[in-house]
Formats: C-alpha cells, sequence, structure tokens
C-alpha cells in the first residue's frame, strides 16, 4: 500500500539522506529553512464527512479509503495532506475486478446522479483525481484490481493489461514471456497502464520504444453510453482516429478497463553514458544532431549548467567528484559545463554501431566522454529522485517540477525565460527560489524542457501555497508565451486547464468537449478536469 502522503509504499523505508555537501548548497542558494508541522492520517480521517452515496456491494466508505484517494502527487496534493486541510474527499471508493463490474458502476452512478473520478495509481501531478465541491456526490473507481496480463499475441506483439496494471507488474509479466513495453516514466512504480493512455505520458526510453501513444493499439472503454472496443491495427487511414480520442482524455470519456500495447522483444544488452560539453549552446546542438540524424540510442538528457552543477554538487563523494573535475577542466570543459546521459538498447550491434555513431558526434562538439560509470548511476538512481521530497520536506524545502515541449528552434531560450520567471518570482519577499533543468524526450523537431525548482517553506501552510501558486502561474505563463505546449507529459486535470485554450484554440476547445458530451452527456465523468 502506498504511503499515505508521501511517495513510496508503507513500510518499505526508501528515504534518500541529505548529506552535508546538499544541505550545505541548499543553504547558501536558498537560505536555511524550518519545516512545518504535519497532520497524522488519524487527524485527517476525523474530518471526513459522512458520505452522500447509497449503498452498494462494490463500494466502500470506509474515511480511510476516502482519505487515500483524495488527492494524487502534486506539490498542493502534498501540502492538503501535510497540512490536514484536504477540504474535499471521494464520498466512496470502489474497486471493480472486471468490465462488468465498471459497466455496474457506472449504470449505479447515472441512476443515482453521481460524478466518477477513474483512478489508476493516483500519481498525478496536475490534480487530475481529486473530487471537487459540489453538490454531486463523488465515487472514485479504482483501477488497481485489473492487473493482469489477459492476453499475448506474439506474432503481432501486442499484450492485453488490465487498465489497473502498475508499471513493475506490466514489466515482470512480460519479461517473463521474453518481452518488454520499454515504458518507463518516473513514476513507473505506482503509475497503471490505463492512467498512462488517459494522460498521454511519456516514459524516460521514449525515444527507443515511443510514447504512449505510439505503444496504445486499442483496447475497451466503458462510457456511460456503452462499450467502445478500439481495435487494433498497424495503422489506418480511415478517417479520423478514435484511439487518438481516448489518449489524453483523463477519465472525461470513460473507463479503460482493458488496454493493447505494443511490445517489443527484451533487449539483449543496454548501456548508459555520459559525455559532458563545454557550455550549453554546444550540448544543446550536440543532442539536436544526434536527434535528428535519428541514431538509435534509448534515451537522452541533457542537464543543464545548473543541474549539472547541482548534481555534482550533491555528491557526497567529493574525492570522485574532484578527480572528474579536474579530468574535465584539462580537457577545457570547466565552470558552466553541461552533462549528457544517454542509453544504448538493443543487440549486440545495434548498440555497438549507435555508441559508435553517437560518440563521432559527440567528438565533433569536443565532448568530453566519461564511459558508464555516471551513466550506471543515472541507471540505478532513475526511480529514485521523487522520495527525495520527503527528506527535504522535513528540512523545511519544497520541491517541483514543471515540462513542456517546443521545437529546436525556440529550446534554448524558452528553458532560459521559464527558469529566469521561476526564479524571481519570489524577489518581491526575499525569498530566492533554486532552479534548473535538463531537456529528454528528443525528436527531430524538438524536444521537451523539464525544470526543477526549489523554495523554502513559507511560516504556515497558507504562506507555502500561495508561494508554489506564484511560481507555478509564473512558469505556467512563460511556456505559454512562448508557445511551447501547457505540458509534454503530465497532462491537463485542473491545474493547465486555464492555459489549455491557448494551445488548442476555440474551435478545438469545442471539438475536445462535444466528444466529452457524446460519451458523457450527463457530466458525471470527472467533471472540472481537462476542460
Ligand atoms: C514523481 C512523479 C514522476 C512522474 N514522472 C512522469 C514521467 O516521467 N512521465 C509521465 O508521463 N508522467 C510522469 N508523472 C505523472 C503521472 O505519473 C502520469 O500522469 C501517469 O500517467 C499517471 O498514471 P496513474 O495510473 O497514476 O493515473 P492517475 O494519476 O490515477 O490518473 C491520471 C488521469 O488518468 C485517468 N485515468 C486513470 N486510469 C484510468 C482508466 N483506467 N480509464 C480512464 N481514465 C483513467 C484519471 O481519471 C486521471 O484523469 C510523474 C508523476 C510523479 C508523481
Amino acid at each position: 500500500m502506498q504511503i499515505w502522503n508521501s511517495w513510496g509504499n508503507e513500510g518499505s523505508i526508501l528515504e534518500p539522506k541529505i548529506g552535508s555537501s546538499s544541505l550545505g548548497m541548499l543553504c547558501e542558494l536558498i537560505g536555511v529553512a524550518s519545516p512545518l508541522r504535519d497532520s497524522s492520517l488519524a487527524e485527517v480521517v476525523d474530518k471526513v464527512p459522512p458520505a452522500r452515496l447509497p449503498e452498494h456491494r462494490l463500494i466502500s466508505v470506509d474515511p480511510e479509503i476516502r482519505v487515500r484517494h483524495a488527492r494524487g502527487k502534486s506539490l498542493p496534493d502534498w501540502l492538503a495532506l501535510r497540512s490536514g486541510e484536504v477540504g474535499v474527499f471521494p464520498d466512496g471508493v470502489a474497486y471493480p475486478e472486471s468490465a462488468e463490474e465498471v459497466r455496474e458502476l457506472l449504470s449505479f452512478s447515472r441512476e443515482n446522479d453521481i460524478c466518477v473520478i477513474p483512478y489508476g495509481g493516483g500519481t498525478s501531478v496536475v490534480g487530475h483525481i481529486n473530487p471537487l465541491a459540489g453538490e454531486r456526490a463523488v465515487l472514485t473507481v479504482a483501477l488497481g484490481r485489473m492487473n493482469t496480463l489477459l492476453e499475448l499475441d506474439r506474432e503481432s506483439q501486442i499484450a492485453t493489461f488490465g487498465a489497473g496494471t502498475p508499471g513493475p507488474l506490466v514489466e515482470s509479466l512480460l519479461k517473463a514471456e521474453g518481452y518488454t513495453l520499454g515504458h518507463y516514466p518516473q513514476s513507473w512504480e505506482f503509475a497503471t497502464v490505463g492512467g498512462w493512455v488517459a494522460s498521454r505520458s511519456s516514459g524516460q526510453q521514449s525515444l527507443r520504444y515511443g510514447r504512449i501513444e505510439q505503444l496504445f493499439a486499442g483496447g475497451r472503454i466503458e462510457t456511460p453510453q456503452g462499450t467502445l472496443e478500439i481495435p487494433t491495427f498497424p495503422a489506418s487511414s480511415a478517417g479520423p482516429d478514435v484511439r487518438e480520442m481516448i489518449l489524453g482524455s483523463e477519465g472525461r470519456m470513460g473507463i479503460l478497463s482493458e488496454v493493447k500495447v505494443r511490445v517489443s522483444p527484451l533487449p539483449e544488452k543496454e548501456t548508459f553514458h555520459v559525455v559532458f560539453f563545454a557550455d550549453e549552446a554546444t550540448g544543446i546542438n550536440a543532442t539536436r544532431q544526434l536527434a535528428q540524424q535519428r541514431i538509435q540510442l534509448s534515451m537522452m538528457r541533457l542537464s543543464n549548467a545548473v543541474e549539472t552543477k547541482t548534481f555534482l554538487g550533491m555528491s557526497e563523494d567529493r574525492g570522485q567528484i574532484e578527480l572528474l573535475e579536474n579530468h574535465l577542466a584539462d580537457n577545457a570543459v570547466g565552470d558552466g559545463k553541461v552533462m549528457l546521459t544517454f542509453g544504448v538498447t538493443g543487440s549486440g550491434d545495434q548498440c555497438r554501431s549507435a555508441l559508435e555513431h553517437a560518440q563521432t558526434i559527440c567528438s565533433q562538439y569536443n565532448g568530453v566522454d566519461t564511459g558508464t560509470l555516471l551513466g550506471e548511476h543515472w541507471s540505478a538512481g532513475r526511480f529514485k529522485g521523487p522520495y527525495l521530497r520527503e527528506p527535504l520536506w522535513k528540512l523545511g524545502y519544497a520541491v517541483d517540477t514543471m515540462e513542456t515541449a517546443v521545437d529546436w528552434s525556440r529550446v534554448a531560450s524558452t528553458m532560459a525565460a521559464i527558469e529566469s520567471t521561476i526564479a524571481g518570482a519570489l524577489n518581491g519577499e526575499g525569498e530566492s527560489v533554486h532552479v534548473y533543468s535538463h531537456l529528454s524526450h528528443t525528436y527531430g523537431q524538438g524536444c521537451s524542457i523539464y525544470t526543477t525548482y526549489l523554495f523554502r517553506v513559507g511560516d504556515n501552510y497558507d504562506e507555502t501555497y500561495r508561494r508554489w501558486e506564484k511560481l507555478k502561474a509564473a512558469g505556467a505563463e512563460q511556456i505559454v508565451s512562448c508557445g511551447g505546449t501547457i505540458s509534454h507529459q503530465h497532462g491537463v486535470g485542473f491545474d493547465h486547464k486555464q492555459y489549455l485554450p491557448a494551445e488548442k484554440g476555440e474551435l478545438g476547445m469545442a471539438a475536445i468537449q462535444s466528444l466529452c458530451d457524446l460519451f458523457d452527456p450527463e457530466q458525471q465523468m470527472n467533471p472540472g478536469k481537462l476542460l
């Protein structure tokens, strides 16, 4: 079971330490901080109001279960749970085990005018699964018991999963058959196949395996208007693609019960490498070349100068870092350097050839290749980042992220604009914000920009929320004014919905609304999200 107010499973304490180097760096950058008092689970459970639902055999109205499904994993969600001011709870939570039970719950909701929130792993960072205040009762439908590999078509390499199957189970079930999905969002430990489709997710190795829109082959969605079967085709020119309509539907059109995904045979070999470049412009150009020359890499992540410095500064192994810094300085890579991590995955021959090509391009930009040591470090820690929020919080620091995607011609300027806006957003109150970014999920046309920001919590929860609100609004408005998408991978949910019209336009918004209305004429499905 997930910890109710943090990242991770109950009982498995994976709490990375903030060592003295990291703490010293934080104090220097943003000041010494004091933590806020956390509420206990019992205190929050005590605040849960009576459920407004008629009885149903599949629905639990247990207050603790309702608390555990009230919020996702955004920073506002974190503040709500930690302060105990959650506000709104679902009136009940159902755990269907089959498509028939999902249909039964939808009929029950229609008959009783109940709003329905589909819930996968609850890892949303934009308020997707939070119930909103209103007259109508809210039922959260948690798909966690629909978690099996239902079918594997080896010839076509298509696997059918129950929509509530989480990342680790997807991979272990496939691995036993010699396959992989290769979809690894950082939230992989808890996020589910249905959640990936509904929120248009992107995994760390999207360069090799594709985003979820390339991996999602079809499936079944239960809507208030009936079941929609989405057949699998390798490709089709038969009009607009219904599969695409469901991708990113964020629970507004129905509940995915089965998801068919395109899988690949397990790769023979996989290694991760790190190359440093002298400055950001050179690193961006090298990364762009690697993407545009279609080198068969499985992932790329270019940490900008501040992220590189932060990453190296946080290492407690100062001796090794000094050796590395000296080696880089000997090769004219000093202050302002940037770090490119890339992966090669596939057969031995494919990996060799991709590595050779990548190294040739990197050397054209005077990149300093440091081999696989730091790459292995990235790989070993690729899902550990989210666990850092807890120890930072206990020291009085809050951390959040923002992300977008833009064309290559605007990458450098957009990244700089987002960072400087966020960094200056709390100047008026004398607070510093530590901001850094990386580029990942590269395409021929552009890439995503992923920005992390750390700030001190305020004297109380309201003040801390207000700081977050300012930072979020500043970053989001800058993204929109730079012509970036409001989200490359986190989706829209509640927190991004005000920015959506800027990217879809009036007619586009009306088209999306009419699709939702068609599947859900009574506006019962996750109302208030996306649109
Ligand atoms: C630490 C952290 C790191 C993250 N890293 C990444 C990342 O690298 N890449 C990325 O893409 N995202 C990332 N995310 C965001 C999040 O994990 C994704 O949006 C993920 O796809 C959500 O999956 P979930 O199963 O948890 O869905 P939930 O959070 O439960 O739900 C998300 C949305 O999907 C809908 N939904 C869920 N299941 C269904 C279903 N069966 N049928 C219909 N609708 C459904 C919900 O109603 C909701 O609107 C991260 C989040 C966290 C907290």
